[in-house]
């Protein structure tokens, strides 16, 4: 059988994501598609362009920037997904509009103080940690909501919800049960005065069950661009 290409991919994956928001009773187009593009040569990234794809998913602060200016102002989104060093948080304020990764004030005002007098807001999720024994990034749920209530000041930053990497799971069950706290999480914050709007989570090998759990932003790698070399 011949190889479906990047555009074959994303068709699939938006007709997925579509019939899934159905069975699982979500709005239609409530779950965007974030193509993590990490490793991927910029031919590639230019073919999800051709097909569609305005969002964008990079790990390494160099690797967006360098991608970000190689395909220039064409509309698409840079979304920041990985651990963020400080020495490397200019970068970021200058090529990215989205950063998923922020579990710590000192990263948030260092983007900030970057951004400040200038009129870019940079969307911001917090990345949460309800694994803490196996991973060291993101916060636990306890150190949350102070977080949260610090980067609402910062005046260039714009909070707009939470994003956790669960441990692999195979089974379906376990994988909706990490997600269904992140959830949780959220809308605890929105009793509380807040007003997010995003849940980034879901990946290859478990968007189904964070469309089931209320994600709104799912970040595809594999399943668009194949195995990474
Ligand atoms: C690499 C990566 C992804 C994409 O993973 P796939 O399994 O290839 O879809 C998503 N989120 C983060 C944070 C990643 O580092």
């Amino acid at each position: 059988m011949a190889q479906l290409t990047v555009s074959d991919q994303i068709t699939k994956l938006e007709r997925h994501l579509r019939e899934l928001e159905s069975v699982y009773h979500r709005e239609p187009h409530s779950v965007k598609l974030l193509a993590v593009s990490k490793t991927r040569q910029v031919s590639e990234v230019k073919a999800a362009i051709a097909a569609g794809q305005a969002a964008f998913g990079e790990n390494y602060a160099q690797e967006l920037s360098d991608k970000s200016l190689e395909i220039g102002p064409v509309g698409v989104d840079w979304h920041f997904i990985g651990a963020l060093q400080s020495n490397k948080a200019k970068l970021i304020a200058q090529h990215a509009n989205w950063i998923h990764t922020i579990d710590r004030l000192k990263i948030a005002k260092r983007l900030q103080h970057h951004l400040a007098g200038s009129d870019k807001i940079l969307q911001v999720c917090i990345q949460l940690n309800l694994d803490a024994e196996e991973t060291k990034a993101g916060i636990s749920r306890d150190e949350l909501p102070a977080l949260a209530e610090q980067i609402v000041e910062l005046e260039n930053l714009e909070l707009r919800g939470l994003m956790s990497i669960p441990k692999p799971a195979s089974d379906i069950a376990s994988q909706r049960r990490h997600f269904a706290k992140v959830r949780q999480a959220l809308e605890h914050l929105n009793q509380n005065g807040f007003a997010l709007d995003t849940l980034s989570m879901g990946m290859s090998g478990d968007y189904q069950a964070a469309v089931a759990e209320g994600t709104t932003m799912v970040r595809i790698g594999t399943a668009i661009f194949g195995k990474r070399r």
